[in-house]
């Protein structure tokens, strides 16, 4: 069949309340034109994130019902550690309440003043824990990563060649080397088991642990298994297996891959680094068999982490972002290539160009999206990061608006929803205006800013 349908039926629903135009305009006009405060309920389609939002099965909320909340050496953590030894068969399996829980305790350990970090590109709280710590994070991704038109087929590859002369110019003063899959700040793009392998070889050939970011690590495998030589006829656990094999720990939000709303690890292969980070981690988080969690969260993360394999789930999962794309470019909307596992990006600068960078192109599709459609994106251009810490204001390299998908949450005809939006904001683009910001925190603006729409474009 050519139809890949959702691999599961709806059981419980959560009911869409839906809106006019006319009210949404008054909604976000009151929300000072900036998603993040609008109230969910005002929300037709919301796309904000991929993070803690996937729909629980069935299952997972049958096991809930399980959780042991005993203090110490509860059976549902046990039942944890062994659903992720399964996958990722690390010797130290350490819960936290979200993953950057895990990277906290990581980089406190291993991180400080006068230290490098490399990375294909480092998530933005995994850079923030490093930085916390005192060490400087650094990006290594492949050229073809950073263009968006480049359709090269694993765009989150670290660059390894530049690895290497990284690792010469800084010997001494690296204390580990990282790769995120899939690749999240560079558009959900993933990582080939070759780059994988190749990048584990020369960390360990400098005697250095390699530690994976595994946050997507199914969508990767996926990827892997569609698009990368000698792997289409092997399952996506043995990928699974396979990718963690070269590494000697990870850190991971259950919020993306793993189905959960809540919920994170840190795993290691050192018993010495791991003795230190269960320390840390009575300090900030719990006991080392509960972490930050609840019994029954560490029972829904160990469900969900059987689900999130299967094939059929991984290929409709996957299949969502690039149908997306796919019908979007028949639009003519530009759009980042190819379609990631997580999320659709769209060029804004390139949609918008009578909107300059500093007038915020993303916002106006933002805010365009929300009112004609009522849904909600993200910003990810001058509004994210135009700021610079010196207080002037540039324009970020690029002007995008991210949709992401969350898992299991809808449906076919939302997905096309989602498209005729986008036709219907095509035909009128030319009319949309950018926008000011008036009121702004000192940092991480794009949360809480508050915006005015210029006039509009002639
Ligand atoms: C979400 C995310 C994190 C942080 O996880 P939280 O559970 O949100 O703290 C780290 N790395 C990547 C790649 C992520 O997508």
């Amino acid at each position: 069949m050519k139809t890949i349908i959702e691999p599961f039926r709806i059981k419980t629903v959560e009911p869409i309340r839906l809106s006019s135009v006319e009210e949404r305009r008054a909604l976000l006009r009151d929300a000072c034109y900036n998603p993040f405060l609008l109230k969910s309920d005002d929300v037709i389609i919301d796309l904000l994130t991929d993070s803690g939002t996937s729909a629980m099965s069935a299952a997972q909320w049958s096991v809930l019902m399980a959780g042991d909340e005993s203090y110490a050496g509860s059976p549902s953590y046990s039942r944890f550690k062994a659903a992720v030894q399964e996958l990722m068969p690390f010797k130290h399996i350490i819960p936290t309440h979200q993953g950057r829980a895990a990277e906290n305790i990581l980089f406190s350990l291993i991180g400080g003043a006068g230290k490098f970090i490399p990375s294909n590109t480092h998530f933005d709280t995994t850079r923030s824990n490093v930085e916390a710590s005192g060490a400087t994070a650094c990006d290594l991704v492949i050229e073809e990563g950073q263009d968006p038109a480049c359709t090269h087929p694993f765009k989150g590859n670290m660059d390894v060649a530049r690895l290497g002369r990284f690792l010469q110019e800084h010997e001494g003063h690296v204390p580990c080397v990282m790769t995120t899959i899939t690749n999240n700040a560079g558009g959900g793009q993933p990582v080939s088991l070759e780059n994988i392998a190749a990048t584990a070889e020369l960390a360990h050939r400098f005697n250095l642990p390699f530690f994976i970011d595994g946050c997507r690590f199914a969508e990767n495998a996926y990827f892997i298994k569609l698009r990368e030589a000698g792997y289409a006829d092997r399952s996506v656990v043995d990928i699974v297996r396979e990718m963690f094999s070269h590494a000697d720990g990870m850190t991971m939000s259950a919020k993306k891959d793993a189905f959960a709303n809540i919920g994170g690890w840190l795993a290691l292969e050192d018993d010495t680094l791991a003795e230190r980070a269960r320390t840390r981690l009575i300090q900030i988080e719990g006991f080392p068999t509960y972490g930050g969690l609840a019994g029954r969260d560490l029972e829904a993360i160990a469900q969900g982490l059987t689900e999130i394999v299967d094939e059929d789930y991984l290929a409709y999962r996957l299949r969502t972002c690039e149908y997306i794309v796919e019908r979007l470019i028949e639009q003519g909307v530009p759009v980042v290539l190819p379609a990631g596992g997580h999320a659709v990006f769209v060029d804004a600068r390139a949609w918008l160009p009578h909107i300059s960078p500093l007038q915020y192109p993303g916002q106006a599709v933002v805010a365009g999206l929300y009112e004609l459609g009522g849904i909600r994106a993200c910003e990810i251009g001058t509004v994210m990061f135009g700021r610079k810490t010196d207080g002037s204001e540039e324009a970020a390299p690029m002007d995008l608006v991210r949709l992401a998908m969350p898992r299991r949450v809808y449906t076919q005809s939302h997905a096309d929803y989602i498209v005729e939006v986008f036709d219907e904001l095509n035909q009128v683009k030319e009319r949309l205006s950018g926008f000011r910001i008036y009121d702004e925190p000192p940092t991480l603006r794009h949360f809480t800013s508050k915006f005015e729409r210029l006039a509009k474009a002639h």
